[in-house]
């Protein structure tokens, strides 16, 4: 028999969301009180706001929820610090067996959760929530998605899957490796893609927001991107080195072309033909030298982000899970 209870987990990161934090209360409250009752009696939930530098009533509103609900935890970041800091200052807050990071502006709806559960309990690690379609997006959000979903899985070692957004369940197992992962600019996409493990699927209609506006510019969805492709791939570096290979073959044959025909047909320019061969020589000697260069910054990027090696997922077909460990 378990002797612990399981707790699961919502994780929701907060910034200036004072209007939409009751009408989230209100379904999310219900969503995971059906969750808890799907694990088993005894079941508890938390649910942990972080607020993410809010400058409107936010944190007001945030305390009074928690004098009604003790339920509710409020993590306080000092200022701004973005959704994917919040996110992981909440996975290192919340104690659930399970984890659910969600956003307050209910377009991932919360009552998919019960089925994410039932996936866990089935055995999944991660319970990923899938968009079955982006209708709500507009067509140039939908367009550089899907350009960047396309860039990145043919560059990056684990393909992501191209519509799962931070609306997952997650198994304590996989947040305590993830909370103890060094890197600083983390893409967390990629990061879910990189552990492994058995994970499922619950696919969802991503709804229009509720409550006041987004606070994804373009220009941070274009760093973000940068972010994700130099976090996963060192592609972008060892490119130099084939181009730069490539000219300089190139110039090689075009030197010995150059050559050839002052040689034998005499040289009409004086000058010209040394000239373009030095400038052709060099130039792929360069581009070889930053290949070569950016094969080693490519492994300090790789040994500065620090992840272990490997993860393991079971011994002799025994799945370690934090409920059986509680036993
Ligand atoms: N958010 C945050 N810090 C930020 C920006 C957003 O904690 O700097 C939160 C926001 O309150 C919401 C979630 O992240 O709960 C998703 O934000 P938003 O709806 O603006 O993003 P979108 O749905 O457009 O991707
Ligand atoms: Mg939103």
């Amino acid at each position: 028999m378990l002797s612990a209870p399981i707790l699961l987990s919502l994780v929701v990161p907060v910034f200036n969301e004072a209007t939409a934090i009751e009408p989230f209360l209100v379904r999310a409250g219900a969503a995971i009180e059906a969750a808890c009752r799907r694990v088993g009696p005894g079941t508890l939930y938390e649910i942990v706001f972080v607020d993410d530098g809010s400058t409107d009533a936010t944190l007001r509103v945030l305390s009074a929820a928690r004098q009604r609900n003790t339920a509710i935890d409020i993590v306080g970041l000092s200022r701004n610090f973005g959704k994917d800091a919040a996110l992981a200052a909440g996975l290192r807050h919340a104690r659930g067996h399970a984890v659910i990071p969600i956003d307050v502006d209910l377009q991932d709806p919360p009552e998919i959760i019960v089925d994410m559960v039932s996936h866990w309990l089935a055995g999944a690690l991660i319970v990923n929530g899938v968009r079955s379609h982006r209708r709500a997006d507009s067509p140039l959000k939908r367009l550089t998605a899907w350009g960047f979903y396309e860039l990145y899985n043919r560059f990056a070692d684990q393909v992501i899957p191209s519509n799962v957004g931070d609306f997952r369940l997650i198994d304590r197992r996989i947040v305590d490796i993830l909370n103890t992962l060094p890197e600083r600019s983390r893409f967390t996409k990629g990061l879910f893609s990189w552990v492994g493990f058995r994970q499922a699927e619950v696919s969802f209609v991503r709804e229009q927001r509720q409550q006041g506006m987004t606070k994804w510019r373009y220009w941070h969805l274009w760093n973000f991107a940068l972010d994700g492709l130099t976090g996963s791939t060192t592609a972008p570096l060892r490119i130099w080195t084939y181009i730069g290979l490539t000219v300089a073959g190139l110039a090689f044959l075009y030197g010995l072309f150059l050559v050839g025909l002052t040689a034998f047909a005499g040289n009409s320019v004086p000058g010209y033909p040394s000239l373009m061969v030095a400038i052709l020589f060099f130039g792929g000697l360069n581009l070889i030298s930053i290949g070569i260069m950016g094969e080693y910054v490519g492994r300090i990027a790789a040994e500065v982000r620090g992840r272990p090696l490997y993860l393991v997922r079971d011994i002799n077909g025994e799945l370690l899970r934090p409920i059986d460990q509680d036993t």
